[in-house]
């Protein structure tokens, strides 16, 4: 049994909605809203769902880059909402994210030998040759040149660019890395040479992943499991073929059905979900998804699933799961 290397138990996002004279509370955006996960050392969790779904606010709880309502986050056992500001900084070497944007992500007035030997820098390497020389590895590792050292962020291709901010990610040897969106900016070319740096990087040095994506195509190439999330809750979780071959949840289901399949010898009928995505301000009563499902039924508006395994090691939110009818 894989050990994990994270865990988060009944985490909970809400952020108030502030009005009135007095900026009282008024409402609050459910983003997160008792999600219990782990992953396990060496693996890749992909997290999928649409925009506005809280999949990154629960990257960045996980992280502590937001303080959570309630709930609890472990990291190697350890919970790290006791940790003082001290304790936090020294375990943020090994735990770092991959934003979307590495453009915006990466200081443009800054050399990349300046932006990936920062956090090395800020971490006590105060020796600027050893800084350059490992700066210079980094760059080897993924794929970059001595030469490309002394240039600016925009003198460099997306795909190149994503490349730094990987370095810079890697400078600290971290355990954990978080990718919010990492490859969704990037040419479908450029996305699968990233996507398989991330894997050789791995491979290379033991990293856990949490991958974090709105296109199931992207996560299905890289993922050992995968977590479905829609409105603030985890509706499906299974290793990933699982969920590719047999998704359990109606939400699942239609996603999966929307994503390209490069054999043109298969094919899946679309389902066409209706509605826009409700508001997280005042979510569905019942199950979340009621208002845009297929099988809903009168209980689905009452009463909320509870994340349950329906078959082996298949987890999913759902009152009619495995029945006839949903799959
Ligand atoms: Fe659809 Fe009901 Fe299942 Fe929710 S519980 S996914 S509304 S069938």
């Amino acid at each position: 049994m894989v050990r994990s290397l994270v865990e988060v138990k009944n985490l909970v996002k809400h952020f108030p909605i502030r009005g009135g004279v007095f900026l009282k509370e008024i409402a609050s955006v459910k983003a997160v809203d008792d999600v219990s996960l782990t992953i396990g050392e060496g693996e890749t969790l992909g997290l999928v769902g649409e925009s506005g779904c809280g999949k990154t606010t629960l990257g960045r709880l996980i992280l502590r880059l937001e303080e959570p309502s309630s709930g609890e986050v472990f990291f190697q056992g350890k919970n790290i909402l006791l940790l003082d500001k001290e304790q936090m900084r020294s375990l943020r070497k090994d735990m770092q994210i991959i934003f979307q944007d590495p453009f915006s992500s990466l200081n443009p007035r800054k050399t990349v030998s300046h932006i990936v030997g920062e956090p090395l820098l800020v971490h006590g390497l105060r020796s600027r040759r050893e800084r350059e020389e490992r700066v210079l590895e980094l760059l080897r590792v993924v794929g970059l040149r001595r030469e490309h050292m002394r240039r600016y962020p925009h003198q460099f291709s997306g795909g190149q660019r994503q490349r730094i901010g990987v370095a810079r990610a890697l400078a600290l040897h971290p355990k954990l890395m978080i990718c919010d969106e990492a490859v969704s900016a990037l040419d479908v070319s450029i996305q699968a040479q990233v996507l398989n740096l991330l894997k050789d990087l791995q491979e290379e040095f033991g990293l856990t992943y949490l991958f974090i994506s709105h296109d199931l195509a992207v996560v299905e190439h890289v993922s050992d499991r995968l977590a479905v999330m829609y409105l603030g809750k985890i509706v499906e979780l299974a290793e990933s073929f699982q969920i590719y071959q047999s998704p359990l949840h109606p939400y699942t289901q239609a996603l999966l059905s929307a994503s390209p399949i490069p054999d043109p010898a298969f094919r899946r009928d679309r389902i066409i979900l209706k509605g826009d995505v409700p508001s997280p301000i005042d979510p569905p009563s019942g199950c979340r998804f009621h208002t845009r499902c297929l099988y809903a039924e009168d209980i689905c508006t009452q009463k909320e699933p509870q994340l349950r395994e329906a078959r082996e090691n298949h987890l999913t939110a759902c009152h009619f799961a495995g029945s006839v009818g949903v799959h």
